[in-house]
């Protein structure tokens, strides 16, 4: 059996070496240039590759292509694969037979890392021998080659979702789902939606789907699709009788007729966006009958994810905030509603065609001053130039975050919350999130 893989980065090489183990004649290639740490493991295991190129007579003869998540399905090389009808799936996909253990798949537009290190964090405390893969760390098909794992926490991107055919996760979350990515889709919201659902779709009575219940999204899917899952639903508005659910400043989970009540102040996790997914991680740990004394004690220490609401340094009484992931309006609309101080807010970056009136009231109430930290800041200025009193624009992060300092007194707070991706001024978001750590470190 041969097997091409299209992608040389961790999904793809994890593939490779996945594949070489199981006896498939394996050829990786790259159609930009392949990192020297995964070319060094492709040569040091004997596994054919290039890069810069796609050689069709090397490609187009494969029983199976995996495809990573990056490359298009438009792209010129993977609509000749689908001509000729050889199967493209994904690395989830073609992995995931050669493990029987349990499957936790972790999906939506925001949350999905915070929600899959924290069920991680639940299922490690209480002594599962459990990994954590798919976007995150080492890969899921790199991990079945070399370890021996009872159970995965995976997050899965749609892009993962959309290379599946019999891939079924045991626990599936979507954690919600709003706007995003819609250039690969057509700009066609259903179809972005539709694949979030894919992740259910293989999934039997035997299995679970977690949602949040409070998702207009989600919610129109149900009217109109089913699933063979059982249903938990999690909701800080509605209560339920199987399911999670915030009541008087408690989190009640309800499963399986056995139930688990926790305080939410002594979750580590702060923000209602937050609390949702401790919801879902915590359904998913009694659904792995974790004892309730282990998972309060989990939730309660459980300190976070770098660049995601992170809290970085408090100078004058000022708290500087790092939420440089949140590259989407919904992900600064959560951090926004959680900010219970007076707030400087940097904002900007790469608008993927962003809706700012979402914002509107909560910068109303909330936000004295708008930093602007983007090539070009039209658009937010255009919207909220009658709503904030200062709008100010920089163009480095040092500049922004000294300009914060001097816009705030005493018990204020500054949050890089960006609603934008990051390259315009920046690599990465976790170089705009470290420029930010730095910069306030050096006030
Ligand atoms: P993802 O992996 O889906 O991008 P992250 O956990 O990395 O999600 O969080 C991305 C951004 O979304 C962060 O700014 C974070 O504060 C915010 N966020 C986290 N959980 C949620 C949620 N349940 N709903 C909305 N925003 C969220």
């Amino acid at each position: 059996m041969r097997l091409v893989i299209l992608g040389g980065g961790e999904s793809g090489v994890g593939t490779a070496i996945l594949g070489k183990k199981k006896g498939y004649e394996v050829f990786v290639s790259d159609f930009g240039k392949i990192k020297g740490n995964y070319k060094e493991v492709l040569i040091i295991n004997g596994i054919a590759w290039e890069e810069e190129k796609h050689t069709e007579n090397l490609i187009l003869n494969a029983d199976v292509v995996m495809k990573s998540p990056g490359i298009p399905e438009k792209s010129p090389i993977v609509k000749k694969l689908f001509e000729k009808g050889i199967p493209v799936i994904s690395e989830i996909e073609f992995a995931a037979p050669f493990t029987d253990a349990t499957i936790i798949g972790i999906t939506g537009s925001n949350g999905k890392t915070t929600t899959t290190m924290l069920t991680h964090h639940l299922l490690k405390s209480a002594g599962l021998n459990v990994g954590l893969g798919g976007n995150i760390g080492k890969s899921f098909a790199w991990q079945i080659a070399d370890n021996k794992y009872d159970s995965y926490v995976l997050e899965l991107s749609s892009f993962q979702l959309d290379g599946i055919a019999n891939f079924k996760p045991h626990i599936a979350i979507i954690t919600n789902i709003s706007p995003d990515h819609l250039d690969r889709y057509d700009y066609k919201y259903e179809k972005y939606i539709d694949s979030k659902f894919r992740i259910t779709m293989n999934q039997t009575e035997d299995d679970y789907l977690l949602y949040d219940a409070d998702d207009e999204a989600i919610n129109e899917w149900f009217k109109t699709h089913t699933t063979k899952a059982k249903l938990i639903p999690f909701s800080l508005t509605k209560t339920f009788s199987e399911g999670a659910y915030i009541k008087n400043n408690k989190m009640e989970i309800k499963i399986n007729r056995e139930e688990l009540t926790m305080d939410t102040e002594y979750i580590a996790l702060e923000g209602k966006h937050n609390m949702k997914n401790a919801m879902a991680a915590t359904s998913v740990a009694k659904l792995m009958q974790i004892r309730k004394a282990t998972i309060r004690e989990s939730l309660s220490n459980f300190q976070g994810v770098e660049h995601r609401l992170e809290k970085v340094l408090k100078i004058q009484n000022v708290q500087y905030i790092n939420d440089s992931k949140a590259t989407n309006v919904n992900a600064t609309f959560f951090a926004l509603d959680s900010m219970n101080t007076p707030t400087v807010w940097i904002v900007g970056g790469v608008d993927k065609g962003n809706d700012y009136t979402e914002l509107m009231s909560l910068v109303r109430e909330k936000v004295k001053a708008i930093i602007c930290l983007g090539v070009d800041n039209k658009k937010i200025i255009d919207v909220f130039g009658n709503v904030v009193d200062i709008m100010v624009e920089v163009s480095t992060m040092t500049d922004a975050v000294k300009m914060a300092q001097r816009l705030t007194e005493k018990g204020d707070s500054v949050l890089l919350s960006p609603a934008c991706a990051s390259f315009d001024l920046f690599e990465s978001y976790e170089d705009r999130g470290n420029q930010f750590k730095k910069a306030v470190k050096n006030l």
